[in-house]
Order: structure tokens, then sequence, then C-alpha cells
């Protein structure tokens, strides 16, 4: 994302948030308004351009605004696939008139966003993508389905990458659209997963369409485009990311006051959202002292290793924050997604090790109403969403430590010659 970042002193900005905040915040306001006035004031995002619902702000004057909000214990802005992959998107390459008509939504929480990449043989080699998109006058037409779309049951529109060109090689007849979920043409099917929730989907398109102003971008620099979301996704700093508070999937009743939903979500959290959030580490330190675990030397030893890991793990957060380059992150951010999915994987393994025999309960009978084992069954997803663990390896392999590609004989072929277009609804 482009970033105008604006030379403020910390000092100055937290006196602003500050007396903002004392005379708009109140838990006794509705969500919708609530979220309106922090989007549009420029304090929920500070980090985006000021002509965009930010204030421009960058490194540690944008921390001290987050900083002084949460001091305040004033509720964050909205947060999800809306603020941490498609807005950042659309401040990179959007039209003014695209901004003008998506980002008010995105700002105030009024809509909700799903990113319609991966497809059933087009995950890791989401070049691979089969989905078409055939120009028809001002308007495309999009056939294809799409799958593991995080809250598309609750969307209101979509980030969508289509074929628009099969006879040039598989990354150049890419197109990158902004799609309306809500028309004829297009259906979502929830799919369940192992912790018991349907975060993600099936999409279906029958002859969906799309105005030609809601393409981002060129045709054919749909991949490009993509490279930017998803370096996005994997990138725990992004200003966009768990900014708020609750779930990063549902659809928020805005009607509801501000205590009300987080009292909600306090309830009834996620898993998905719960893991994004960074809350498993709190949770994980009350039940290591509930039960005791600490006395106990080798848990003692397991428990400083993880400490270990988070802490460099945050240094190397902070490497990539500094190194990130006009405000978009770089190969770093893979070296973060690793390290984030190994200490998942430790937190879990340690917690679950720390309830004894508890920890093989489950749901209501399980300690702290089963959110730790609801987290445990999640954390696998976290080596897989946003490219895989091996993926990560690839891009540090070859951006980071520039080692030669992977070989693929695929790559220079039109794709309609490649035996992935052999599928019938080709
Ligand atoms: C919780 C969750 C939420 C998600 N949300 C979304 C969403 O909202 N929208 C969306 O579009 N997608 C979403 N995804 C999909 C996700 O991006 C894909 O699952 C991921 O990119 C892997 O693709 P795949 O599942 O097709 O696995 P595959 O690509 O089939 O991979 C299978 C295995 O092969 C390995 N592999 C594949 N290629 C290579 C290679 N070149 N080198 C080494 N190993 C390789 C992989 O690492 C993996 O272990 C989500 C996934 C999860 C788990």
């Amino acid at each position: 994302m482009a970033m105008d970042p604006v030379p403020v002193s910390e000092t100055t900005v937290v006196t602003d948030v500050a007396t903002w905040l004392e005379e708009n915040w109140s838990p006794d306001l509705s969500l919708g308004e609530w979220w309106n006035r922090l989007g549009r004031s420029g304090w929920g995002f500070p980090a985006w351009p000021q002509a965009w619902f930010g204030r421009g702000l960058t490194g540690s004057a944008a921390r001290a605004v987050i900083a002084e909000r949460t001091r305040h214990g004033a509720f964050g802005p909205p947060s999800g696939i809306s603020t941490f992959l498609a807005a950042p998107t659309i401040l990179a390459y959007g039209t003014d008139a695209q901004k003008q008509r998506y980002l008010p939504g995105i700002a105030t929480g009024a809509d909700v966003w799903c990113q319609l990449f991966s497809e059933p043989e087009a995950g890791s080699d989401m070049a691979s993508l089969q989905t078409r998109a055939v120009r028809d006058g001002d308007e495309w037409v999009i056939t294809g389905q799409k799958v593991w779309s995080s809250g598309a049951q609750f969307a209101r529109y979509g980030i969508l990458i289509a074929r628009t060109d099969p006879d040039v090689p598989k990354h150049k007849g890419i197109t990158y659209f902004l799609i309306d979920m809500h028309q004829a043409g297009v259906e979502v099917r929830p799919l369940r997963e192992m912790t018991g929730e349907a975060a993600f989907n099936e999409v279906f398109f029958s002859e969906a369409r799309v105005a030609d102003a809601d393409r981002l971008g060129a045709p054919g620099e749909g991949w490009r485009v993509a490279m930017t979301t998803l370096s996005n996704e994997r990138d725990p700093n992004n200003p966009g990311l768990g900014t708020g508070g609750g779930s990063l999937l549902g659809k928020p009743d805005l009607t509801m006051t501000v205590a009300a939903y987080q009292a909600q979500q306090a309830a009834e959290i996620d898993a998905f959202s719960f893991a994004i959030s960074g809350g498993a580490g709190e949770l994980f330190n009350r039940l290591v002292s509930k039960f005791g675990a600490s006395e106990h030397p080798v848990f003692r030893q397991q428990r400083a290793a993880l400490h270990s890991d988070r802490v460099a793990q945050r240094w190397t957060a902070q490497r990539a924050k500094a190194n990130a380059k006009g405000g978009q992150p770089g190969p770093e951010v893979s070296t973060l997604k690793l390290g984030g999915s190994n200490v998942g994987r430790a937190l879990r393994n340690l917690g679950l090790q720390a309830m004894g025999p508890h920890g093989m309960l489950a749901a209501a009978d399980a300690p702290e109403d089963g959110l730790f084992h609801k987290y445990a069954l999640f954390v696998p997803a976290t080596s897989i969403a946003g490219g895989s663990d091996e993926v990560q390896r690839n891009i540090i392999g070859e951006r980071a430590l520039g080692m030669p590609k992977e070989p693929d004989l695929s790559r220079d072929l039109p794709f309609r010659e490649l035996r992935v277009t052999q599928r019938p609804s080709n």
C-alpha cells in the first residue's frame, strides 16, 4: 500500500487521539455508530492514507495511537478480510471511484468481504486457477468454483481472481475483480471443520456478473495485484488485521450497543478469530497457573523455550516492519508466518500438557468452556492458510536467499495447453 507518512510527533498524536476519544467513545453507542465515528475520524486505521480514512501515520506514531485507544478502553475498528486484505489492495491498485465506492463500507464495518482465490485444484499453485471471466460489453461473466472461502456466507463483496486469457502462460492471463456476492449466479455452500464451526465455504459461480468498472488493475495483471493481497495476508504487522475485537468472519449486528457486542463476542468467539487475535497466549498462562504446571521441571524447560521463540518472533516482526518498502511487506513475512505456525504448535502442545488429563476432554466439559481445545483443533490451519509452510520455505529460498526457482515446466506454456485445463467445465 503506498503510504504518505506524515511527520508528526508521538506526543502530538497521542494528545489528539485522546481528546477525540474523550469526546466520542462510549460503550453505550451502537456498534454501527461507533465504527462510523472511528472510521471517518481516521483514528481507526491511522496507517491508511489521510485522504482515505487514515492519518497517514507509520511506525511508532501509528502504534502510539492504537496503544492510546487500548489504554482508553475504547473498542477497536472493524477487522477481517475487508480491512486486512481488500482495503490494502484497493488502496494500492484502486481508482478513486473504486476507493470512494468501497472504502467507506470497509472502514465503518458496514460491509463484510471474502477472498475468492483458492480452487479445488489451485491452492499452492494458485496460478493454475480455472474460474473464467469472459468479457461481455461493459461487464465480465464469471463461471467456476472457489473453495476455502472464509466468511463467504456473510460477505457482501469478494476479492476474486479469474482467468481472462487462456492463450498466455498461466501467471499472465489472470485478472482481479471486486465482485458483488448478492446476485443470482453466486452460490455459497458452507464447509464444516474439525473445530465444529463452518468458517469457510465452497463458492460456485454460474455466469455471475462483474462490471468492468470493478476490475482492480489491468486485464492480465491479476497475479501482481493478488501478490499484494497475499503479502498482506502473511504480514502480522498488517494495520487491518485483528485491530478490532470480535469475529473476523461474521456479520456483526451494527444495531447492538458496543458493550453488548463485546459481551457476545467474549462468550461466543469462533476459533479462527480467537487464533488470529493472539488471545491464546493469555489463555495458556491462565491454564498453566490454574493447573500448577510450572512446578514440573520438564514443563518449565519447554515453557522457557516457547517464550524464547515468541520473543524471537516479536523481534522478527519489528525487523520486517523496519524493512517494509513503501508500506509493502517484503519476503520476511514468510519467516514470520512460519515462526507463527511453529509457536502455535508449541503453544497447543504445552497447553494441553499443562492441563494433564483435562487436556483430553472436549467442548463444555473441558476447562475454560473448551476454548483452548477449540484453538488446539484450529492450529493445523495456521500452517495452511495464506500459503502452506512448504510454500513459505520456497518463497524464503527464492526471494530472500536468491536460490534458483523451483522447476516449473508449465510456467511458460500457454494455459490452454496445460493438463490442468482438461476438466469438463473447460
Ligand atoms: C483456515 C483457512 C482459511 C482459508 N481461507 C481462505 C480464503 O478465505 N480464501 C481463499 O482463497 N483461500 C483460503 N484458504 C485456502 C489456502 O490458501 C489454501 O488451503 C493453501 O494455499 C493451500 O492450498 P491447498 O489447500 O489447495 O493445498 P495444496 O496446494 O494441494 O497442497 C497440498 C500439500 O502439498 C504441499 N505443496 C504444494 N505445492 C508445493 C510446492 N511447490 N513445494 C512444496 N510443497 C508443496 C503443500 O505444502 C501441502 O502440504 C484457507 C485455508 C485455511 C486452512
